[in-house]
């Protein structure tokens, strides 16, 4: 068995795969792979399953599935897991880190400070405390980012298309209705036909004024343009964002250019301790799918 690891995983893991079968991480050799491993870089397309007759099983380390033909590859008898449970607190913490870096200004402190200004009078911080939550999402880390929040005294409220009871927010029966009550909007929803550019022009003109909104989910589930012209606008005082229409995003990404911006690289999941999760997840599922025979 040929085990493919296509993308970026904990650097022990080739070690630990390597009593279950011969591994490899050059890409050209997709054509003999049983099993290969992708983040979200590899785009398990039609024409990717194609071009590995071999192929039986993928696993996403992560979360979303949108970089694969789930049809096609279902269609073609593989296999898709992901490692759902293991990347939870690694995005919790990081859109904690957009939420308390936007409204404390802590990038233009910096720069600041690097560029020898002190903008003591100029930057004006603004609290978590008895602010409201919108969460756009409550699955795993929208609930995780709740918990987080909920420490620091906010109000907690979520719109869920499909969760109709949350312990940890009091659920809107609206879309609409959760952004005209939120001071910050975090989402956590996965990249699908439903939730692509959810938040579009017509929503974003129903946000109070001067709302933040932290991107953790998926650049898509932003319609970035109307993002842009609200930053510009002043509806949307801060975008903080770590996903991207790609990665990395073109040039042309209106978000790049854009005022009131704080920009992360994808980094969600990019913590040790995640990746070492994420490899013990790998490990116990290939384990089991090789004495499955
Ligand atoms: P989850 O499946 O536990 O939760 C997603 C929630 O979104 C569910 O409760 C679902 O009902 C809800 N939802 C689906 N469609 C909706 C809609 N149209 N409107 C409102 N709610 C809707 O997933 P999770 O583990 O919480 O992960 C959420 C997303 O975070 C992933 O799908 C992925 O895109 C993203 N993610 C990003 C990173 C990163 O590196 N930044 C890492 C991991 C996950």
């Amino acid at each position: 068995m040929l085990i493919l690891i296509s993308d970026a995983f904990a650097a022990d893991l080739p070690d630990r795969l390597a009593p279950l079968g011969e591994v490899t991480d050059d890409k050209s050799r997709v054509a003999d792979a049983e099993v290969v491993l992708i983040r979200s870089k590899t785009k398990a397309t039609r024409e990717y399953i194609d071009g590995a007759p071999k192929l039986k099983y993928i696993i996403r380390g992560g979360v979303g599935l949108d970089n694969v033909d789930l049809v096609y590859a279902k269609e073609k008898g593989v296999r898709v897991e992901n490692t759902a449970d293991a990347s939870s607190i690694a995005v919790a913490e990081l859109a904690m880190t957009l939420m308390l870096g936007a409204i404390n200004h802590v990038a233009a402190a910096h720069q600041g400070m690097a560029q020898g200004k002190f903008l003591k009078k100029e930057l004006k911080r603004t609290e978590l405390y008895k602010k409201t939550l919108g969460l756009i999402g409550i699955g795993r880390i929208g609930s995780a980012v709740a918990e987080r929040c909920k420490a620091f005294g906010m109000t907690v409220i979520a719109y869920d298309a499909y969760v109709k009871e949350s312990n940890v927010a009091e659920l809107q029966p609206s879309l609409e209705d959760l952004v005209a009550k939120a001071d910050i909007l975090s989402l956590h929803t996965p990249l699908t036909d439903e939730t692509r550019g959810i938040l579009n022009t017509e929503i974003l003109a129903k946000t109070k004024k001067g709302v933040v909104v932290v991107n953790t989910a998926r650049g898509l589930v932003v319609d970035e343009a109307a993002m842009a012209e609200a930053l510009e606008a002043g509806q949307v005082a801060c975008y903080a964002t770590d996903v991207w229409s790609s990665d990395p995003p073109p040039a042309e990404c209106p978000i790049l250019g854009a005022p009131h911006t704080l920009m992360t690289p994808h980094i969600g999941a990019s913590t040790a301790e995640n990746m070492g999760r994420i490899g013990d997840i790998v490990v116990e599922k290939l384990t089991a799918y090789v004495k499955e025979g």
